[in-house]
């Protein structure tokens, strides 16, 4: 287990705008090691590299530092609330993909289904029905995953296994809704192999579930894997990492 420590050359001024000066972290080089963390722990699976692409996890980093990902390469992003998402992707734009990687209240769905290619976070029907609404009305495909929760952790959202297979029978002939993968966060463990069942699991319902056979849900994708784990949830299938501090250092204090 190669654990990628972030490169930090000074303490990230912990400012107050997304705006804010680039800080100190080299965060080139970050990705670079990251990514060859994700070819190392692939290659010793057997897996191509190839099937996993590295999603940034940018929540309170500062625009500087999304352009410096964006810049060594990084193409897709990942906001956990949707007004922070809005601000940044006016400043950065377009070049990269953006996914909302975390909780989604009903009353964001619309700004949401706007602003983000993926919605990583679908956890419950009536949310499903408002963003297909939103794709009806302007006529385009939503894209979501949809959150689990295996360890029934009461403190997060997602979806408990037993409610998997429902929720997608339920949502399954909506017009403009795609399933197109599962996501997890496991409970927070000090050793990343704690994380393994959790994401072994995942894999084998992704794999039980496309079985099913239902409209517009192909579970091509398994997002699993952050910075203290990825190279487990490589080892374990992950086609999706979503990484925040082993690019970006520490995060300031959340907003
Ligand atoms: C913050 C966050 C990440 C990245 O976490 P790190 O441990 O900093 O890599 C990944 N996924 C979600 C849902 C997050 O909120």
């Amino acid at each position: 287990m190669v654990y990628s420590k972030p490169v930090v050359r000074a303490e990230e001024p912990a400012g107050s705008e997304f705006g804010d000066e680039a800080s100190m972290v080299d965060i080139a080089g970050n990705c670079k090691r990251v990514l060859e963390g994700i070819r190392r722990a692939a290659e010793r699976s057997g897996r191509d590299p190839r099937q996993v692409r590295l999603l940034a996890a940018t929540k309170t980093q500062p625009v500087s530092a999304v352009r410096a990902a964006v810049e060594a390469g990084v193409r897709l992003l990942g906001e956990n609330y949707v007004q922070e998402a809005q601000a940044k992707k006016e400043l950065v734009g377009d070049i990269a993909e953006w996914h909302l990687i975390g909780h989604l209240q009903r009353n964001k769905a619309r700004s949401a289904a706007e602003l983000f290619s993926v919605i990583q976070t679908l956890d419950n029907p009536r949310l499903a029905r408002l963003l297909d609404r939103e794709g009806r009305e302007c006529n385009r495909d939503v894209h979501v995953l949809v959150e689990v929760n295996l360890a029934g952790e009461q403190t997060k959202t997602g979806v408990a296994e037993e409610g998997l297979a429902p929720l997608l029978r339920d949502v399954s002939g909506l017009e403009r809704l795609r399933v197109r993968g599962l996501m997890i966060v496991p409970p927070l463990a000090d050793d990343p192999e704690a994380s393994r069942p959790h994401f072994r699991r995942l894999r084998e319902l992704r794999d039980s579930l496309n079985d099913l056979g239902l409209a517009n849900v192909a579970l091509d994708e398994l997002s699993m894997g952050m910075t203290h784990d990825y190279e487990v949830a490589v080892a374990e299938g992950s086609t999706l990492v979503r990484v925040g501090t082993a690019l970006f250092g520490p995060r300031g204090p959340s907003r």
